[in-house]
């Protein structure tokens, strides 16, 4: 890496740079560019052999103006307080683009889940449901699935608080089991918001995405549906990657068998005929368009001048460094932002929300139908900002909209006491 920027300089940069666009005080954007509150805990948990292990844990409620804190949680070894503050900032940001009536959060733990036994990480997750009940509920903050954890992860939670409370509360945790009030789209909705932008950036620039290559970096919730849905749209998929390696076939791989090799092995590397490839060359192979959805800072500035993509579509959270962007606005490579490209994940959450506290279950066609809306809406926001603020930018417009909306609930709320 030719830079050090963390996650939250990064943060603290975009919304620095989108607020000489913004008629927002110096001393409000300063209250929206810090978290509200920040839980840090240790949690303890007998592993399977008798003796105890502690993993530090964080919950970030970054803003609450506009609603509950809403945000995932990760379990990672790279896990940070740091890093879990700044994707809790980003989170304030997505929902207010898109404008779900959340605030940001997000959560972590500092841990290998692949150390664990299903028994030690059912231990170690009502360990940390149990630290999270006085702060989570269906109107305070509500988590909801990300890097490591899934359907399984949000149900223990879910079970811990409702066992804890006394009560029934589907609507406090999202991401769970369609059985327990998940629903439809939810596993899907992160990569198909992905897939929507990249079409709609396509188009913004007089192209198709069905004509398109693409590579992803990551094959986990995120990367591995934004492969499929893109191959659906009849782009070619031409090289993936996971934490071990990353795998190419210029003719294209089939993204549902790649998905099965993985779930068998473990990870992409070895299927089928696919060459073995290194994991900075598929960001910087020559593709149409490329899709980051694992981790953060996987474009820095020196890799971004070697990126040939035309378009990127950010699945991972603050994939991209603000370094990085310069560079590749300057190479003219058009990057739909995180808080638009990924925000299907969150939307689709807010549907589930709103179908928990109502008791009732949408079909998946309405979901996606409402989904693919609210991202070509904001899509077209985005675009429409991008002129009027004379910019080239789609980081920034994307934040003009969102602190505008952000400070105007915070005006709008006041400051107490
Ligand atoms: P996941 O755990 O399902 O998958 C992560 C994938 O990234 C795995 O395949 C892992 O092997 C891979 N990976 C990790 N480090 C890598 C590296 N250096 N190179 C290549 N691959 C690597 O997680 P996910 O839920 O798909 O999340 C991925 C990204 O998408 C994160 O940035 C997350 O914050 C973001 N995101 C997820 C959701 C969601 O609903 N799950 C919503 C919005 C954003």
């Amino acid at each position: 890496m030719s830079e050090s920027t963390t996650p939250f300089e990064n943060l603290r940069s975009q919304l620095e740079t989108a607020s000489s666009y913004v008629d927002v005080a110096p001393d409000v954007l300063d209250r929206l560019s810090h978290p509200e509150r920040v839980l840090e805990t240790n949690l303890t948990i007998e592993r399977d052999d008798g003796t105890l292990e502690r993993f530090p844990a964080f919950r970030s409620q970054f803003n609450g103006d506009r609603g509950p804190y809403k945000g995932g949680i990760r379990y990672h070894p790279d896990v940070t307080r740091e890093e879990v503050v700044a994707l809790s900032g980003w989170m304030t940001y997505k929902c207010a683009l898109v404008d779900v009536p959340f605030g940001g959060g997000k959560g972590g733990i500092v841990v290998d889940p692949a150390a664990l036994s299903t028994a030690e990480l059912e231990r170690l997750t009502r360990a940390y449901g149990t630290e999270l009940r006085p702060l989570v509920g269906e109107d305070r903050d509500i988590p909801a699935p990300d890097v490591n954890t899934g359907p399984r992860e949000m149900n223990w939670l879910k079970d811990t608080y409702e066992t804890l409370e006394g009560t029934t509360a589907p609507g406090s945790f999202t991401g769970k089991a369609l059985e327990t009030g998940g629903s439809e789209g939810r596993v899907e909705a992160t990569g198909r918001s992905t897939v929507i932008a990249a079409r709609e950036a396509f188009e913004y620039l007089g192209r198709n995405l069905d004509d398109a290559t693409v590579a992803v970096q990551g094959y986990g919730n995120a990367g591995w549906i934004s492969a499929k849905l893109a191959a659906e749209a009849g782009a070619t998929v031409v090289a993936v990657s996971d934490s071990r390696g990353a795998i190419v076939d210029r003719d294209g791989l089939d993204p549902i068998a790649v998905k099965e090799h993985k779930d068998e092995t473990g990870s992409v590397v070895g299927f089928a005929d696919a060459e073995p490839f290194a994991d900075d060359a598929l960001l910087t192979m020559d593709v149409d368009l490329l899709i980051p959805a694992a981790l953060e800072n996987a474009v820095d500035a020196e890799l971004a001048a070697d990126v040939q993509a035309d378009v990127i579509s950010e699945a991972a959270n603050g994939p991209t460094t603000p370094a990085a962007d310069e560079v590749l606005l300057e190479n003219e490579v058009f990057y739909v932002p995180d808080i638009l490209a990924n925000a299907g994940g969150v939307v689709v959450s807010y549907y589930e929300w709103v179908q928990n506290r109502q008791r009732v279950s949408w079909s998946e066609e309405r979901v996606n139908r409402e989904l693919e809306e609210t991202i070509v809406a904001a899509f077209d926001a985005l675009v429409e900002t991008l002129e009027s603020i004379a910019s080239d930018d789609p980081r920034t417009a994307a934040y003009v909209i969102a602190i505008d909306r952000v400070a105007a609930a915070a005006e709008r709320n006041g400051t107490w006491p």
